[in-house]
């Protein structure tokens, strides 16, 4: 499969990893936005979030409850930021799923999304639309 996860999971490209078990991989982003940027990934190829089984969440989720803690420390950072880019137009690019975890430092100038405002009339119709979906 031509997939570059794929491809670290079984050795034939190099990457820093710091975490591996029976399930998940996680090694550091090549391109990191902070130092210690860190991907974690699942050794089972899905191409995204949705497509992904609850199992396979599940331990994504545990591992980055474990691996965070030790990465904010080695880094020495504050905090985190947890990211999951879904699909191409929300900036995924590579088709394996993949949680970001971004260590944060204070001042370190990275912006969060802006916030914006909407039209009360249609925040009510989607609330609406997205609950009848989930009926
Ligand atoms: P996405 O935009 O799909 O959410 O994120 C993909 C991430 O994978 C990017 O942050 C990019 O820097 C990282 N990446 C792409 N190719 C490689 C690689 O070969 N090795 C490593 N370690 N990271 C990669
Ligand atoms: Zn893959």
């Amino acid at each position: 499969m031509d997939c570059i996860f794929c491809k670290i999971i079984a050795g034939e490209i190099p990457a820093k990893k710091i975490y591996e078990d029976e399930n998940v991989l996680s090694f550091l982003d090549i391109s990191p936005v902070n130092y210690g940027h860190a991907l974690v990934i699942p050794k089972k190829h899905y191409p995204d979030l949705l497509s992904a089984d609850e199992a396979t969440l599940t331990e994504l989720i545990l591992a980055i409850k474990k691996i965070a803690p030790a990465l904010i420390d080695s880094a020495s950072a504050s905090s985190f930021n947890l990211n999951l880019n879904n699909g191409e137009v929300a900036g995924q690019v590579v088709n394996h799923l993949h949680f970001h975890i971004i260590p944060r430092f204070a001042d370190d100038g990275l912006k969060l999304w802006p916030g914006g405002s909407c039209d009360d009339e249609r925040l009510e119709q989607l609330v609406e639309r997205v609950k009848q979906l989930l009926d």
